[in-house]
């Protein structure tokens, strides 16, 4: 669904590059796992399949349509995936069900049938992204009124209330306690699964990336060095680096 083939990107004024040819494709209801030490680009990966980021080289396509190639470049409004960044950011003033509306503003929301979609077919949205994200009820609460669990959640709904068949999570549980982590990344690859949504998830934690991904993309210095599913990468890393990054000591 997903494919991002060779994207490079070296900031201005550093001589290395951050991300290196970097090629995976990620399908429907399906959770990539990017791993890897911290500097090693998995956030520079993100920004870049988001259009944050304009890369130097590659392409990212989103099944047939070219997000970037050569001089098309699609801005990240236009490219119908969502995303939870490390700080996820709800609006403080506006409630579950406003924060989730706000998803479905602009350019997101024209694409879904522009200015004849009303307020009521919208909230109507809204409470479905909710409902999946098993928020029902909550609609009216404050986000200071939830756990932090639940503030990860309403950040999610209001990533997939668009209607986005890819959502891109960098670190999304690394504010939150054992438990609520251990829920909350089971939580998303229900909904992965459930919604058929491709999922690519950036943690520097190699048991959460293990436990919850279905194929884990290990990074290093800007490359990827493995892909595979994780018991495979697990029992026949390709490195030394590999090994050693998924603690087998052995
Ligand atoms: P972490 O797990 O710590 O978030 P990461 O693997 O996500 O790390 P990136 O955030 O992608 O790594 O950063 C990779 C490298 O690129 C770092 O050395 C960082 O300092 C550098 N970098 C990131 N963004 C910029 C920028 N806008 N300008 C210059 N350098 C940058």
């Amino acid at each position: 669904l997903l494919c991002v083939h060779n994207i490079s990107k070296t900031f201005p004024g550093h001589d290395r590059p951050v991300i290196k040819d970097v090629t995976f494709c990620v399908y429907p209801g399906e959770v990539l796992a990017l791993v890897g030490p911290s500097g090693c680009g998995k956030t520079t990966t993100l920004r870049t399949v988001m259009g944050f980021e304009h890369a130097d080289a590659g392409e990212v396509l989103l099944g047939e349509q070219v997000l970037q190639r050569e001089k098309t470049f699609v801005g990240p409004d236009q490219r119908g995936i969502g995303f939870v960044f490390q700080d996820y950011a709800l609006f403080p003033h506006l409630s579950v069900l406003e924060n989730v509306l706000f998803g479905l503003r602009g350019a997101a929301f024209k694409k879904r049938g522009g200015p004849a979609m009303t307020r009521r077919r919208r909230a109507q949205i809204a409470k479905e992204a909710l409902w999946m994200v098993g928020l029902m009820g909550l609609e009216d609460r404050m986000p200071h009124d939830l756990s932090g669990g639940q503030q990860q959640r309403v950040a999610l709904a209001r990533a997939i209330a668009p209607g986005a068949r890819v959502i891109l999570l960098d670190e999304p549980f690394s504010n939150l306690d054992p438990d609520l982590r251990l829920a909350t990344r089971n939580e998303v690859r229900m909904i992965a699964h459930r919604a058929k949504m491709a999922v690519v998830l950036v943690t520097h934690d190699q048991e959460e990336a293990l436990s919850t991904a279905d194929r884990l993309a290990v990074m290093r210095e800007g490359r990827l060095v493995q892909t595979g599913p994780p018991e495979e990468v697990y029992n026949s890393p390709a490195t030394a680096f590999v090994a050693q990054f998924l603690g087998r000591t052995n």
